[in-house]
């Protein structure tokens, strides 16, 4: 970042100095306006400009633009900031915040005035937006039509407030090319003298972005193609300072499931499919962050049909030229999907610390001691997020306050009570530490019993101890669970069929 007292001269020195950006190494930047919560969309574009420097051993900036005072949060920038240190996303430089560098917009908007490419407007909003409504009950296109242009600069219009216009040249490209979309022609109908700063001093987003861009010498601007109709403004200001034009690449929006543009008023549809506009809410639902790196990236990128990638190949194999042209529609099973294939790689300490929190959300507190770690990898391979493997894992530290009715009537048959018995009266003799060991007791159990059918004994055994009849292997519940445990709600189930039968 240049420092604040670095002279204009200087920046436009360095600028021309670099002459184009073909032998600059890659700077990219991600650069959210702290108004609200960090938009799934938008990790999608930070990720994009963080695997792109990677690829290219370039820098990855973070740039807070919060120049709109009205809107923007102390809590929406520490909520960006706490979201990219979960995703892993860290910047090479920054945070950096616009509301910093209001006087390094100032020197430019000094320089354009010198320059004669930008004017002062005194026209009174009021008047302005008479205008605008005409132009929209003819139909026309609103342009600003020039009022203040043709004012004489030295002329004195007294106290008045007053805005900064750029002075649109008549000379435009006619298109510019992305990186992601191709061509795409600039349509001077859309140009025209656009508000550089407001009249209460502040920079408008369309002046500061280009302003920031050039001054930190981005190279490429990977962002939402949301943005793509901004470019060609931006472009012609480029031009105006004699700055290099970096390279654009507009990424297609992430869509909902159903293909229509995310929502926020929709949350509560989404949450019930597993998906969310807040990032933050990802972290609530148990999706563990490098999957969601790993989905996010893979919604409009690919690489052959690979699905599942580790971080470095992301960052080796991650392009601009496979990025698909439509947006990414979120599709909450394949999300899951991947997150499962992450949960089931996780080591069972780091799944064990992560349950801890989601078992408090229970009213569970625990350490993530040897006996969770048991827990979680008995549950790995059957959870698709670490809410589930939470929820699932509930049977672990209470017992069954009641048994599941349909699997009562499958499994609790006359003579399961004696099944249950039988088991607890063996007990004793088994080694708890060794799963094996209960598992061969079990199986002679049956042979005695069942003739052999080791379900016959294994499901009337689940039913009592977990509640249900689905979980983790019996013998992996008996051993986490410990003799004392095991007994007591053997015991409790037998109460239970002694008064029923
Ligand atoms: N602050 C803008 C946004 O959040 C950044 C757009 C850009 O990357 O130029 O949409």
């Amino acid at each position: 970042m240049l420092a604040r007292s670095q002279t204009m001269s200087g920046i436009f020195a360095r600028a021309t100095q670099l002459g184009g950006l073909m032998n600059q190494s890659v700077r990219v930047r991600f650069a959210p306006s702290p108004t609200g919560y960090l938009h799934i969309g938008g990790v999608r574009t930070a990720i994009y400009n963080y695997l792109f420097a990677r690829r290219h051993q370039g820098v990855f900036i973070l740039r807070i633009e919060d120049t709109d005072r009205q809107r923007s949060t102390r809590e929406a920038v520490r909520q960006i900031l706490d979201s990219l240190e979960w995703l892993d996303l860290k910047p090479d430089e920054g945070p950096i915040l616009q509301s910093d560098r209001l006087s390094i917009y100032q020197e430019h908007i000094d320089t354009l005035l010198k320059r004669n490419s930008a004017y002062r407007c005194y026209c009174a909003p009021e008047l302005l937006e008479k205008k605008r409504q005409q132009a929209i009950s003819e139909k026309r296109t609103y342009k600003y039509d020039g009022t203040c242009r043709k004012r004489d600069p030295n002329e004195d219009p007294g106290e008045r407030p007053y805005t900064v216009r750029f002075r649109m040249p008549d000379q435009h490209p006619d298109h510019f090319n992305d990186l992601i979309m191709g061509a795409i022609p600039i349509d001077g109908e859309r140009l025209d003298d656009w508000i550089l700063v407001r009249s209460d001093g502040t920079p408008t987003y369309n002046f500061s972005v280009v302003v920031d861009d050039a001054c930190m010498r981005i190279t490429h601007i990977i962002r939402g193609n949301d943005h793509v109709a901004n470019t060609p403004s931006q472009i012609m200001l480029y031009r105006a300072f004699d700055y290099p034009v970096p390279q654009f690449a507009h990424m297609p929006l992430t869509h909902g499931p159903d293909g229509s543009k995310l929502s926020k008023r929709r949350e509560e549809e989404y949450r019930k499919l597993g998906i969310s506009v807040s990032v933050q809410e990802y972290r609530k639902m148990g999706y563990l962050p490098q999957a969601l790196v790993n989905y996010l990236t893979r919604l409009g990128w690919s690489h052959k049909d690979q699905e599942i990638f580790s971080r470095e190949e992301l960052q080796t194999k991650f392009d601009l030229e496979h990025v698909g042209k439509s947006p990414g529609v979120l599709d909450p099973a394949k999300l899951k999907w991947i997150n499962a294939t992450y949960i089931k790689q996780t080591s069972d300490q780091d799944l064990a610390n992560l349950l801890v929190a989601h078992l408090s959300d229970h009213g569970i507190r625990v350490e993530a001691n040897e006996r969770l770690c048991r827990i979680a990898a008995s549950l790995k391979i059957r959870s698709e997020t670490i809410v589930e493997m939470a929820q699932k894992s509930l049977f672990y530290f209470h017992a069954p306050t009641e048994y599941d009715p349909n699997s009562i009537k499958k499994w609790w048959k006359p003579g399961a009570k004696e099944i249950l018995t039988k088991i607890r009266e063996d007990i004793p003799s088994l080694d708890f530490t060794r799963e094996a060991s209960i598992e061969k007791a079990l199986e002679s159990l049956a042979s005695e019993l069942t003739e052999g059918k080791l379900g016959k004994i294994a499901q009337p055994l689940r039913l009592a101890l977990t509640g249900t009849t689905v979980s983790p292997s019996i013998f992996e519940v008996m051993s986490i669970l410990g003799i004392e445990e095991t007994t007591k709600r053997l015991e409790r189930a037998e109460q239970y069929l002694a008064q029923r039968d």
